[in-house]
């Protein structure tokens, strides 16, 4: 379980530049946590990521009380319970990403229109039911989209993906938004062919060991 240090709270205001600067999400809409021993760290509410320092960055337990000189994002819930039930996971990105917002603007999740919703963990990336931000309901619709994924939706809202690391979360949350400017495309030109559970099965399977390259010889 990493500390609370210096170097971690530089790497958080890093990656979140990086929301930003990758175009993930716009001024300060979106924020982003890394798990630490007895709670974690958190972006605080409302300031841009460029002005950040690492005193700024928020301590919050996992009985929610908060620690530092500014007040944690507004959804600190949210990324409270996802950390405290998800022990696979270090990282909490959220993002209002153009894509993935507008379609969770209909309330729509990702179906298997390609074989790379797999990288979610399942079948299709759900979109949570709509709750107003920063409430404890969103986090209970979030946590509930989240079953067996790294990332859903947030209707009328945006996106959430999970990581090990800053990195994985980072390469998830570029992976939704990408699929989700490609489902949005096929639906411009005609109706896409949704893969069917068997095919899906059978990629979930395939991903449990794609990408994963031998050792180089000695
Ligand atoms: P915070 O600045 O409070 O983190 O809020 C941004 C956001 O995206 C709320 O959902
Ligand atoms: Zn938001």
């Amino acid at each position: 379980m990493p500390e609370d240090t210096l170097e971690l709270r530089q790497a958080l205001i890093a990656h979140a530049r990086k929301l930003t600067a990758s175009g993930l999400t716009k001024n300060t809409s979106g924020n982003l946590s890394h798990r630490v021993s007895g709670g974690f760290l958190v972006t605080p509410s409302g300031m841009d990521y460029d002005g950040l320092e690492p005193g700024d960055i928020v301590f919050v337990d996992f009985a929610g009380r908060a620690t530092g000189r500014r007040l944690p994002s507004s959804e600190w819930h949210f990324h409270r319970e996802i950390l405290a039930r998800r022990e696979d996971i270090s990282v909490v990105l959220h993002a209002h990403s153009p894509f993935a917002t507008s379609l969770a603007c209909l309330r729509e999740g990702i179906p298997a229109f390609h074989y790379m919703v797999a990288v979610a963990g399942g079948a299709d990336i759900r979109c949570a039911l709509y709750a107003t931000f920063g409430t404890e309901e969103l986090s209970r619709h979030a946590v509930a989209a989240l079953e067996g994924r790294k990332a859903c939706l947030l209707a009328n809202h945006g996106q959430i993906s999970l990581g090990t690391d800053f990195a994985s979360a980072h390469k998830l949350a570029v992976e939704v938004e990408t699929l989700a400017e490609m489902y949005w495309r096929a639906r411009q030109i005609g109706t896409p062919i949704i893969l069917d559970a068997a095919e899906m099965a059978v990629v979930l399977e395939k991903f449990r060991t794609y990408g994963r390259q031998p050792p180089l010889p000695a």
